[in-house]
């Protein structure tokens, strides 16, 4: 029972690779396919190392598992057929099993690609059923050529090893690469269902979030009306009504950008004038907290993005960082151009941020505000940065303050087909 036995050690070895590398993968989401196509090879090289030799320069080994799984599973098919020929050429030289191996490697990959998109459609039983049949036909054709070239081959464990041991293993690895696919395919519907109980749960609170600013509003306008008050006190009033409706007009933003996401389209924007009529825009409240605002605007930055988008991160960004700083303090905006990436930094100095705050950030919902915050907008800010293309770094210490990082891609358009804005105008007073 030699062969069974060099079997079940390559088989043993293949099973605690694979369950190794499926733990890799399941962390490190789906695996890259030239990381799989490697990970195949290095499988390959082991069915060689415990092949069993017979008699005139034929080997037997397990090197159809891998083979299978790759081209069924992944349809790398020049990879493989490549490694499985200069694995052989390296393990036994050019003996006779090389030049089989160069004839039939590429011809069953052809067939297993041809299939493998219907092999895909199957369900998860179906495909380790189809895997085992597949086998069953390889090591059917092995044993017809043994018995068509007259070799020498003890039959009954060559019949054991190829039919139950072969059969046995493919089915093994089938099974274990299913349940990882389960279990990711799985992972992204619950993320794609929270997501959209999100969005449905918001869609309950919005009108309480919605409600409260209204009310406000609504009183002020009941004062203005009551009273006759003083120029001073009406101008006052109104303001707050403006800051009140401005607050609602927000939460209908955050939600219907959630609720639905609008087709990408990418517009070129001036980074430091977008960010220039935001500012603008959170100047009032600014002043409210006594917020003093720095801008480090140096030369015009270009990247590819789409305006509404940029827009409403960044009044998310701004005014969490001006609310975080309800005592007053410096807000600090930079632009740095850094190789192909522009980098727009936002540092506050405001009350920062616990580790475990930080991890939270774009939860629905996340708020330290209470009946003020939303907890929506770093939500926005994340999907939005996402979409466009852009990472976002967060560096935080609680009672110290915060920094936010924001990199794109810059774009690099001949200058003259863009209108190039003086950044001195950009002063906000
Ligand atoms: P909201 O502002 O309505 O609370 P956000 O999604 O905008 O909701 O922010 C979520 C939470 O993240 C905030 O409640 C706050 O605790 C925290 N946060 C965001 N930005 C900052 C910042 N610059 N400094 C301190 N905390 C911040
Ligand atoms: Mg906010």
């Amino acid at each position: 029972m030699e062969i069974t036995l060099h079997y079940i050690a390559s088989l043993s070895i293949l099973v605690i690779l694979q369950l190794l590398g499926l733990v890799w993968f399941n962390k490190n989401k789906m695996p890259a396919r030239i990381i799989y196509g490697i990970y195949l090879a290095s499988i390959i090289s082991i069915c060689f190392a415990f092949s069993y030799p017979l008699e005139q320069e034929i080997n037997l080994s397990l090197t159809s598992i891998p083979f299978i799984l790759g081209i069924l599973y992944s349809r790398l098919v020049p990879l493989l057929v490549f490694t499985t020929i200069v694995l052989h050429a390296i393990f036994f030289g050019f003996d006779l099993g090389f030049w089989l191996a160069c004839i039939s490697t590429p011809f069953y990959a052809i067939i297993l690609w041809k299939i493998s998109p219907w092999f895909l459609a199957q369900t998860s039983n179906k495909r380790i059923q189809i895997l085992v049949q597949t086998s069953l036909c390889l090591s059917i054709v092995k044993i017809a050529f043994l018995e068509l070239f007259h070799i020498d081959y003890p039959i009954l464990d060559v019949v054991f090893a190829e039919f139950f041991i072969q059969s046995l293993g493919i089915g093994m690895l089938a099974f274990f690469t299913e349940e990882v696919n389960k279990s990711i395919q799985l992972k992204n519907y619950l993320l794609e269902t929270k997501k959209n109980d999100a969005i449905e749960q918001m869609g309950a609170t919005i009108s309480h979030e919605i409600r409260n600013p209204l009310t406000a509003a609504i009183g002020f306008v009941q004062l203005l009306q009551a009273q006759s008050p003083s120029t001073e006190k009406q101008s006052q009033y109104l303001s707050i009504i403006r800051s009140e409706l401005k607050s609602a007009e927000r939460v209908v933003e955050n939600y219907l950008a959630l609720a639905k996401p609008e087709e990408e389209t990418f517009q070129t924007i001036h980074v430091e004038l977008q960010l220039y009529n935001v500012l603008k825009l959170l100047i009032p409240s600014a002043q409210r907290n006594k917020v003093y605002i720095k801008q480090h605007f140096s030369e015009s930055h270009i990247i590819q993005a789409n305006q509404q988008k940029f827009h409403q991160c960044f009044i998310n960004l701004i005014k969490n960082a001006i609310e975080s700083m309800p005592n007053g303090g410096t807000l600090c905006l930079k632009v740095i151009n850094d190789q192909q990436y522009v980098r727009i930094i936002i540092e506050d100095d405001g009350i920062g941020m616990t580790p475990e705050q930080v991890s939270k950030l774009g939860e629905p919902y996340f708020s330290t505000k209470g009946d003020k915050g939303t907890g929506l907008g770093m939500l926005v800010v994340f999907n939005f940065i996402k979409e466009m293309n852009g990472t976002i770094h967060v560096e935080s210490e609680f009672g110290k303050g915060t920094i936010f990082e924001i990199w794109f891609e810059s774009s690099i358009t001949p200058t003259n087909e863009i209108e190039i804005i003086d950044l001195k105008d950009l002063v906000l007073s």
